[in-house]
Parts: structure tokens; C-alpha cells; sequence
């Protein structure tokens, strides 16, 4: 009896021709299996396609089909180096081919052999470098194809690679099951995975090399989307999560004791935060909104509506500062509430610690304010009910299951202000749901930015004593200059100098990343105060921090920064009833830099800020990085495929929607690739 074999269970060593050592080479690739082999595609393709003379460009790799016409002179220079050369009739010229280090071809040479040379053409001289050349008479050559190429390492050679795939290809090719649905395949005109897989490693021509990489794309992105969406909807069914007991009553007295009343939009996101909330599911929630809109006080009603429940919350944040800034603005909200407050973060004193620790052990501290490692040590919770994660890159499935193996399941809220136009936040984030605050709080002005050159530097120093005399604050951001910080630093040092010389009589800050805790914090409380002019700064104010009587942002070198950047920089002002502007000082050579500066003075509305962002970069920048949250792909390049992953994100999210996806035979090749992922378990996603 014959039984099919698993190519996810076949070891890449038992393959016809993989020795023990070659095996370990292709380990060292993440190959272990036979489908993985199969499913290692080349990242290109080399062309040995046979071209016509006239169609070369000079300078160009080409390969030729021709005659031997001379016998082969040998020239031998050097240590050991040879040069060999002979004519060659090619269609209808006469040309010369030169090998360097090629002597043993001289005798094989011989007049009136055909023979294909491929190599780089100089079309002064009529003459090839020979790269690579075979014989016409000899079978089995690379000649007339497009050959794969394979990223390999160590021991392994191109043509092992190819020719241990195609092997495979012969041998096992026939059990390449199909895992999309026929309808699709239908719908978007895809050949089948035996013949993409076939074709991708062995493509006829550019074409259909091209159409078995659209297959393997589309393929790659769908299965990707349908673990999110998958995901999303087992999390949604599951019932492990805290089911909160949310006391209106209390919420509303909470929202109505602030000391504004809540947008619109603001109320919106807490309602739905607070219905998710309440469910019995994990919530797992993308809140985002432009800078300034007033996520903070959001947060701070889910929180209390855990505490309230009788669970605790923590806040996680990305720096220390922003961390100290929350803590202060959390106390001042709950300590008149009786809810206990505590802060922790790396640099903090050992016994400061301890106490810390055991506060949210014994449940003596409702709420937690910290830095990412807040829920990654060795901490523990009496009973964790929700974590907020703030201006911080999201929340990862692997953070989950930190938390899950401790026993907890807390509802997440993670909040961004670097807004995603909405069908790309589904694109990316299609196993979290997501909340939006369009506007901000009545009564803010619209920021007036300006661009200046830096022979302007003089006007900009008028403007930063103008603010001043009025009783304002200004920032003043340097960029960063360099990968290393200390220049950084040192850029932000000598404008503090120069801006101090130019006013004796103003305080001036500064702050960087080289100063130590207790000076940043200083530093930043001072200018909190308002004790200072003027706070000279690297980016470390980027994200987050909140002085409503600052109102000028000015940012030096600004061409240096990124759109999404310069938004979120201006963000730090504005956030009073004060007129405030923000100013780049920039002289950018390139197009794209002129058209950053000239968005930034164009709109204030982070929204349109990321369209335009999105515009200029293309989604493949935009989500290109890692803080994006989506994972590297073997083929798809997200920026000539983002259109696919569009049309992969509604089939799938449509497919999971159908109760016989979870049932149907004709699925059960999808469902079986969900549980191989351990989706089911909750546990693998990033
Ligand atoms: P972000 O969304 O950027 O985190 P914050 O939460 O820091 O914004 O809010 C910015 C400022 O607006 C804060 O000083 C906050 O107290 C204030 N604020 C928030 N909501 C309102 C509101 N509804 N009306 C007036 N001011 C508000
Ligand atoms: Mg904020």
C-alpha cells in the first residue's frame, strides 16, 4: 500500500541527494521539511535566455549562441592568472570572448563548436567577458532558461539549490495539495498551488514566473489575514476573558466630576470601549486619534470602570517621562477617589520596587503606570482587569500569552495617535477591533505652522521672545544627526548654548537622553511649572507629553524627521486656549522634503497628515518596519502588494464569517494550516 506523504512531515534529509551535512545547511535556512523546500522560493531570477546581438545595449549581461571560429590564444600573467580569448561568429558578427582563469577550456575549444557565452558585452570593442559558458552538444544546460535564485548560505551552492529542488519538484511535486478554496482560485484567476510551486522554481518565462508569484502572494496574505481573522473570532468566542461588572452610575458621576465635558468623540470610544468591556471576551482595541484629542482621560474611565469592578488596571508607556507625566496626572484624578495609584519603571530603587510589587501582589495598588517591562518581569497581579498601552507600538499576541500563562486574561486597549486611515488599520491590525476620535476638545485653535530657512534663525529667536514676554513656553527640537546619540546630543547642547547667549535673561532647559533619570525628570517638571522659557530638546518629548502653556514647537533641521513625526512633535503644542504655531526650520534638498514641509503648513488634522504621508511613502514605508505589526513576508513586498493584501483581508474576513468554514470538508485544509499556527490555542501570531 502506497499512502500519500506529508510534506510538512518529511524530513528535508530523507530527499534524494541531501546528505547529512547538506541537511544542516538548509536547516541553518529554516528548511526542515520537504514543504519547506518547496515553499523556498528565489528572491529572483537569472536570465540565460539566448538574445540577438542586435537588441544588446553595451555594457549589458547577456547570453549568445555562437561559433568557435579561432583557435584559443592563452595568455598567463601574473600569479597563476590566465587569459583566454578566441573568435566567435554570432549570428553575423565576428566577436571576441575573453575567460579569465579559465586555461582548461583551451583544448575544448576547438573550431567550429557550438557554444553559449554569457557575460558582459562591450559593444566598442565587439567583445564578451565570459561569465559562464556550455557547449551546445552537451545536454542538461542552463542555457535557452531563466534560472532561480535562491538567498543561500554556507556550504551550499546556486546550482546544488536549484538542482535539489528540482528533484524534489519530480519527486514529491504530484503531492502539493491545493489549500485555497476553489472559489477563490476562480474568482481571482490563480493557478493552482502544484503548478504556482512548479512554475516559481521553474518558470518558462518572465510571465509565467510572474503569474505563479501572484498565486503564491495572494496565498501567502490570505493565510496571513485568515489567522488574523480567525484569531480575532476564536479570542471573540472563547469566554476566558473578565467579563466587567461596570457601574454606570459611578462611570457617569467619574465623566461629569472632570473638569471639561467629554467630545463627542470621546464619549463614542468610551462606550464602546466599556460595552467590550463588559463582554466576557478579551478586548482587544485599537483606540486612535489625533494628537491633543484626548485619549488620556479616556483611559483613565476604562481604568477606573476596572477598578470599580473590582480589578486593577496598568498603563504602559514608552519612556520614563511619559511615564512620571501620567502617574501625576493619574493621582491628581483618583487619589480624591481613594484609588491607589503607584509607578514603576527600570531605574527605580530596589526598595521602591519591593514596595511596588507588593502593592499589586497583595492589590493595595489599583492602578499601575510603567514602561513595557510593567507586565513582563516578575510581576504579579492580584487580578489583573485591563491594560492600556499608550503611543506604544501595539500590543503583541506574545505579550498575551506572557500574561495568559500567569493566569490572566486582561481586557487591552492600545492607543496610537499616529492614525491609520481606517482601511489600513483593518489591513494591519485585522485581529484587534478599532475605536476613532475624529475631532478634538471645542475651543482649540488650529496650530499656524510656518517653514523658515536657517538664514531665518534671527526671526525665530524674536518669535521664541515674543512667547516668552507673554508668559508662554517654547520647545525647541533637535534632530537626530546621526545613529550615534552622543552628536545627537551634542547638537542639542549647542543650540542650548546659542539660544541662552542670545537671551541671558530667560531660563532655558535642556533635556536629552544622556542626562540621567532624576535630571530629566527635573527638567521636564521645571518646564511642567512653567519654571522655564524655553526647554532645548531631543525627540525624547516626542510622544505623549503635555504642558498646555507651551505654545510655540519649534524644530530645528526639520527636513531630518519623518511626516508622522513632525505631527506628533507639533502636537506638543496647542493644547491650551493660547493661539500656538509651530516653526521648521529646514532647508531640504529633495522633493519629498519640500513636500513634508509643505503638508505640515497645509494641515493640522493628523489624519490627512497620514494620508498625505501615505501618499508620499507608499504603504510599503508606511508598514515596512517592524513597530508596524505586521510580519516579514517570504514574497510579498507591501509596496507593489498592498492592493492583495486588501483583497486577502475581505476574503478572508468574509470566509471566517461563514459558519461552514468551521465545518466544511472542503475548509479543512485551511483549518488545519489555523491549528498548525496554534491560532486555537491563542498563542502564535507575531
Ligand atoms: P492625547 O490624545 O494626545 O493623548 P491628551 O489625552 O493628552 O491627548 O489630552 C490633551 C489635553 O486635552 C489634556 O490637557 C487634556 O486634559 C485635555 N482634554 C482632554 N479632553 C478634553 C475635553 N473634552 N475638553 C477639553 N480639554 C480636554
Ligand atoms: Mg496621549
Amino acid at each position: 500500500m502506497t499512502t500519500t506523504p506529508d510534506l510538512h512531515a518529511l524530513p528535508v534529509g530523507k530527499l534524494k541527494g541531501v546528505s547529512a551535512s547538506k541537511a544542516e545547511a538548509l536547516h541553518a535556512l529554516g528548511i526542515a521539511t520537504a514543504a519547506d523546500l518547496l515553499e523556498y522560493y528565489p528572491f529572483r531570477y537569472e536570465d540565460y535566455r539566448i538574445r540577438n546581438l542586435t537588441e544588446v545595449k553595451d555594457g549589458e549581461k547577456i547570453t549568445v549562441q555562437g561559433t568557435v571560429m579561432s583557435v584559443p590564444a592563452l595568455q598567463r600573467y601574473g600569479r597563476g592568472k590566465a587569459r583566454l580569448s578566441c573568435r566567435v561568429t554570432i549570428e553575423r558578427w565576428l566577436v571576441t570572448a575573453v575567460w579569465f582563469n579559465r586555461a582548461f577550456l583551451k583544448d575544448q575549444l576547438t573550431v567550429g563548436r557550438e557554444i553559449v557565452l554569457t557575460g558582459k558585452w562591450d559593444q566598442r570593442r565587439k567583445q564578451l567577458t565570459v561569465t559562464e559558458s556550455e557547449f551546445a552538444d552537451k545536454a542538461g544546460g542552463r542555457a535557452g532558461s531563466l534560472q532561480p535564485v535562491y538567498s543561500i548560505t554556507g556550504s551550499l551552492t546556486q546550482s546544488w539549490m536549484r538542482r535539489c529542488i528540482e528533484q524534489a519538484l519530480e519527486q514529491l511535486g504530484g503531492y502539493i495539495e491545493e489549500v485555497l478554496p476553489g472559489d477563490l482560485l476562480t474568482r481571482h484567476r490563480l493557478m493552482a498551488r502544484r503548478e504556482a510551486i512548479r512554475r516559481i522554481h521553474t518558470p518558462e518565462d518572465t510571465r509565467e514566473g510572474q503569474e505563479a508569484r501572484r498565486r503564491l502572494v495572494y496565498e501567502e496574505l490570505f493565510l496571513f489575514q485568515l489567522k488574523l481573522h480567525a484569531y480575532r473570532q476564536v479570542t471573540r468566542s472563547r469566554m476566558d476573558g473578565v467579563a466587567h461588572a461596570i457601574d454606570n452610575e459611578a462611570v457617569l458621576a467619574f465623566a461629569a466630576a472632570l473638569p471639561f465635558e467629554l467630545t463627542d468623540g470621546q464619549k463614542k470610544v468610551t462606550n464602546e470601549i466599556l460595552r467590550d468591556m463588559r463582554e466576557p471576551y478579551a478586548m482587544n482595541r485599537l483606540l486612535q486619534g489625533d494628537v491633543g484629542s484626548g485619549k488620556t482621560v479616556v483611559a483613565a474611565i476604562a481604568l477606573f470602570a476596572t477598578v470599580k469592578s473590582g480589578h486593577q488596571g496598568a498603563l504602559m508607556v514608552p519612556t520614563e517621562i511619559l511615564a512620571e507625566q501620567h502617574l501625576r496626572s493619574l493621582q491628581g484624578l483618583f487619589a480624591p477617589l481613594g484609588i491607589e495609584v503607584a509607578l514603576l519603571v527600570g531605574g527605580m530603587p530596589a526598595r521602591r520596587r519591593r514596595d511596588a510589587l507588593a502593592g499589586l501582589q497583595m492589590g493595595m495598588t489599583d492602578i499601575v503606570v510603567g514602561t513595557h517591562a510593567l507586565i513582563q518581569e516578575d510581576v504579579a497581579f492580584r487580578s489583573l482587569g485591563l491594560v492600556v498601552t499608550d503611543e506604544q507600538h501595539r500590543f503583541g499576541v506574545s505579550q498575551r500569552s506572557i500574561l495568559r500563562r500567569k493566569g490572566m486574561n486582561p481586557d487591552v486597549l492600545t492607543m496610537t495617535a499616529t492614525p491609520i486611515p481606517r482601511t489600513l488599520a483593518i489591513t494591519a491590525f485585522g485581529d484587534m477591533d478599532v475605536s476613532t476620535i475624529r475631532e478634538r476638545p471645542q475651543g482649540r485653535r488650529p496650530i499656524r505652522t510656518y517653514w523658515v530657512k536657517h538664514e531665518l534663525m534671527d526671526r525665530v529667536l524674536g518669535f521664541i521672545r515674543r512667547e516668552a514676554a507673554a508668559g508662554r513656553q517654547a520647545y525647541i527640537i533637535c534632530p537626530l544627526i546621526e545613529e550615534s546619540d552622543k552628536l545627537d546630543v551634542q547638537n542639542a547642547i549647542d543650540v542650548h548654548v546659542q539660544i541662552q547667549q542670545a537671551f541671558p535673561d530667560l531660563r532655558i532647559g535642556l533635556l536629552h537622553g544622556r542626562m540621567s533619570a532624576a535630571e530629566k525628570e527635573e527638567a521636564m517638571r521645571a518646564f511642567g511649572a512653567g519654571e522655564l522659557h524655553a526647554l532645548v530638546s531631543t525627540t525624547v518629548v516626542e510622544v505623549g507629553v503635555d504642558v498646555p502653556n507651551a505654545t510655540l514647537m519649534v524644530v530645528m533641521d526639520a527636513e531630518r524627521f519623518g511626516l508622522s513625526q513632525l505631527h506628533q512633535l507639533r502636537g506638543r503644542v496647542g493644547r491650551g486656549a493660547h493661539q500656538s504655531y509651530c516653526v521648521l526650520v529646514a532647508d531640504p534638498k529633495s522633493e519629498t522634503g519640500q513636500e513634508r514641509m509643505r503638508v505640515m503648513t497645509e494641515t493640522d488634522d493628523g489624519f490627512e497628515v497620514a494620508r498625505r504621508d501615505l501618499e508620499l511613502r507608499g504603504p510599503g514605508d508606511f508598514f515596512g518596519t517592524k513597530q508596524s505589526g505586521l510580519p516579514e513576508f517570504r514574497l510579498a513586498d507591501m509596496s507593489s502588494d498592498f492592493g492583495v493584501l486588501e483583497t486577502a483581508r475581505d476574503d478572508a474576513a468574509e470566509l471566517v464569517g461563514r459558519a461552514d468554514f468551521w465545518r466544511d470538508e472542503t475548509y479543512a485544509p485551511l483549518r488545519e494550516r489555523l491549528s498548525r499556527a496554534q491560532i486555537f490555542e491563542g498563542d502564535v501570531l507575531d
